[in-house]
C-alpha cells in the first residue's frame, strides 16, 4: 500500500477514535448535565409551589400540578408518598425502596413502562407523612438537542476529513510518492553498478536533501570506482613488468646454453661453406653440402624463435591447449641448460586412450610455461652436476580444493616437478612463495620466481604445493582445473 494511503487510513483512524471518545464524554457530560439542570428544575419548582404545596388541602393541589404537567408537556409532576404502600396511586415511578428514606432531593435515570429513559426528581415535602413531589421528565427531551448538534458535527468532520483525506493522498503521492519512487530507481540502478543520471528532485526538503546525499554519494563511489580502476591497472601493469622481468632473466640463463647450441650447427654452416667456396667439390657434393646448410641453418632459426617465442611480451590470453605438449616444449627449451649441468629431465605425460588430444586445460600458454620453466629452473639448479628431474602429468580428483582458491571440488590436472636436488630447509618451506625470498646467491637468484608463478596458477583457479626433505629432493605440484570455469 502506498504511503499516502496509509497515512490516509491513519490519519481517519485517529480522528474516528478522538471523535468516539469526544462523543462518549459529550454524552456522558451532557446526561450529568441534564440530570443536574432537571434536579435544579424540579426544586425551583418545588419553592414556587411551596405555599399550595403546604396546603391541607392536597387535592387542590394534584389539579395545580396535573395543569402544570398539561401545560410543561414533556414535564409530569405530581405528588406521591413512598412510605404509603396502600395508595397505590400515590406510588413513585421508581421503586419505593430508592426514595423512601430520603430527606433530601433525589434524582434518578430509571426506565418508564414504556422502556423510555427517564428522569425522576424527588424533593421531600415539610410534612410528616413521608409525601415528595416527583418531577419526571424524558431524558431524550435534553438529549435530542445534544444528538442533533453532535450529528451536525459529525457530517462537518466527515466533509472535512474527506478533504483532508484527499489533499493528503494527492499531497502526499505528489510530494512523497513521486520523488521517493525516482530515488528507488535510482538506488536500483545503483545496485546494478550504474552511477550515472543524478535524480533531480530540485527541492529544499529533507528529501531533496536524501536526493542530494544519494547523488554525492554516486560521484564519490565513482570516483573511487575510477581510483581503484587505475589503481588495479597499474598493479597489473607493474605484475606484468615483473613477470616479464622474471622471464628475461630466464632468458639471460638459457642464452648461456643456447650458444652452444647454436653453435654447432654455425660451425657446421660455416665449413660447408668454406668447402664450396674451395670450388674443389662436385656439383652433387655442392649440392649435399648446400642442403646440410639449410638444415643447420633451419635449426638454429628454430632455436632462435623458440628463446624469443618465450622472452616476447604478449598479451594475456587464454586457450584450450594441451598440458602434455606445454610441458614437453618447456623441457626442450631448457634441454641446453640441463645438457650444460648434465641433468636429466625427464616427463611422463598423460595418456589414456578416452582422453583425445592429451591433458586439455584452458590456459593461458605464455604464462603457464612461464610456471613450469620457473618450476624446471628451480629444479636444475637445486640438483647440480648429474641431477635427476623428473615431471609428470596427471588427473586427480579432488572434493576439497584449499580455501584459498574457493573453488568447488572436481577432477584435477596435477603437473609433478621432482628433483633429487639439496632440498628446502623447514623453516624456509612456508616463505618459499613470497616475492623477493631467495636463498641462492647474488644473480642467482631474485625470489620472483615461486611467487610469479604462484600469481598465475592462482589466476587459473588452481594453486601450488610443495613436499621437501632436506638433503633428500623436492616436489612442486602444481594443480588446474580441468573444467573452464
Ligand atoms: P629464486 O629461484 O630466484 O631464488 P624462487 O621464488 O624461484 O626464487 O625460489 C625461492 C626459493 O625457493 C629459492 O631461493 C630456493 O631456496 C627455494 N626453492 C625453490 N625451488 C626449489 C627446489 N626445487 N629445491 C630446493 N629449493 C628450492
Amino acid at each position: 500500500m502506498k504511503l499516502a494511503a496509509k497515512l490516509v487510513l491513519l490519519f481517519l483512524g485517529c480522528l474516528a477514535l478522538v471523535v468516539g471518545v469526544f462523543s462518549f464524554l459529550s454524552l456522558r457530560q451532557a446526561r450529568e448535565l441534564a440530570l443536574a439542570d432537571h434536579e435544579r428544575h424540579a426544586s425551583e419548582l418545588a419553592a414556587t409551589l411551596q405555599s399550595a404545596l403546604s396546603s391541607p388541602r392536597i387535592q387542590n393541589v394534584d389539579q395545580i400540578l396535573l395543569a402544570w404537567s398539561r401545560e410543561v408537556q414533556h414535564v409530569q409532576v405530581r405528588l406521591v408518598n413512598p412510605e404509603d404502600p396502600l395508595n397505590s396511586a400515590r406510588r413513585p415511578a421508581v421503586p419505593t425502596n430508592l426514595v423512601v428514606r430520603s430527606t433530601e432531593v433525589i434524582t434518578l435515570l430509571y426506565p418508564s413502562r414504556t422502556g423510555q429513559n427517564m428522569m425522576y426528581s424527588y424533593i421531600p415535602l415539610n410534612d410528616t407523612s413521608g409525601t415528595k413531589l416527583e418531577v419526571a421528565a424524558p431524558e431524550s427531551f435534553s438529549l435530542d438537542r445534544l444528538g442533533n448538534s453532535l450529528r451536525n458535527s459529525a457530517i462537518a468532520l466527515v466533509a472535512v476529513s474527506a478533504a483532508t483525506s484527499i489533499v493528503i493522498l494527492l499531497g502526499g503521492m505528489w510530494m512523497v510518492g513521486r520523488p521517493l519512487d525516482q530515488l528507488v530507481e535510482k538506488v536500483h540502478r545503483v545496485g546494478q553498478g550504474d552511477l550515472s543520471g543524478p535524480v533531480e528532485l530540485h527541492r529544499g526538503d529533507e528529501l531533496g536533501k536524501l536526493g542530494e546525499a544519494v547523488n554525492e554519494m554516486c560521484t564519490q563511489l565513482d570516483e573511487q570506482r575510477k581510483r581503484i580502476a587505475s589503481e588495479t591497472a597499474q598493479r597489473l601493469q607493474a605484475v606484468e613488468q615483473l613477470r616479464h622481468a622474471d622471464r628475461l632473466k630466464t632468458v639471460g640463463r638459457l642464452a648461456a646454453g643456447l650458444a652452444h647450441e647454436i653453435g654447432t650447427p654455425l660451425s657446421v654452416v660455416s665449413g660447408r661453406a668454406e668447402l664450396i667456396a674451395s670450388g674443389k667439390l662436385s656439383s652433387a657434393d655442392v649440392q649435399e653440402s648446400a642442403r646440410t646448410i639449410k638444415t643447420q641453418s633451419q635449426r638454429i632459426t628454430t632455436i632462435v624463435q623458440e628463446l624469443l617465442n618465450f622472452a616476447r611480451r604478449k598479451a594475456p590470453l587464454r586457450e584450450r591447449g594441451d598440458l602434455n605438449q606445454l610441458l614437453l616444449e618447456t623441457i626442450r627449451l631448457l634441454q641446453p641448460m640441463s645438457d650444460k649441468r648434465a641433468a636429466v629431465i625427464t616427463l611422463r605425460p598423460f595418456e589414456t586412450e578416452t582422453e583425445a588430444g592429451g591433458a586439455l586445460a584452458e590456459f593461458d600458454a605464455s604464462q603457464m610455461q612461464q610456471v613450469f620453466t620457473n618450476l624446471l629452473v628451480n629444479a636444475l639448479q637445486a640438483t647440480g652436476e648429474g641431477g635427476k628431474i623428473e615431471s609428470s602429468v596427471e588427473l586427480v580428483p579432488m572434493a576439497v580444493p584449499p580455501q584459498d582458491v574457493g573453488d568447488t571440488g572436481g577432477e584435477y590436472w596435477r603437473i609433478s616437478v621432482r628433483d633429487n636436488g639439496v632440498g628446502i630447509a623447514p623453516e624456509a618451506i612456508n616463505n618459499i612463495f613470497e616475492p623477493f625470498f631467495t636463498t641462492k646467491d647474488v644473480g642467482e637468484g631474485t625470489g620472483l620466481g615461486l611467487s610469479i608463478a604462484y600469481g598465475i596458477v592462482h589466476e587459473h583457479g588452481g594453486w601450488l604445493a610443495v613436499q621437501s626433505e632436506l638433503g633428500q629432493g623436492s616436489q612442486f605440484d602444481l594443480y588446474l582445473p580441468r573444467n573452464v570455469h
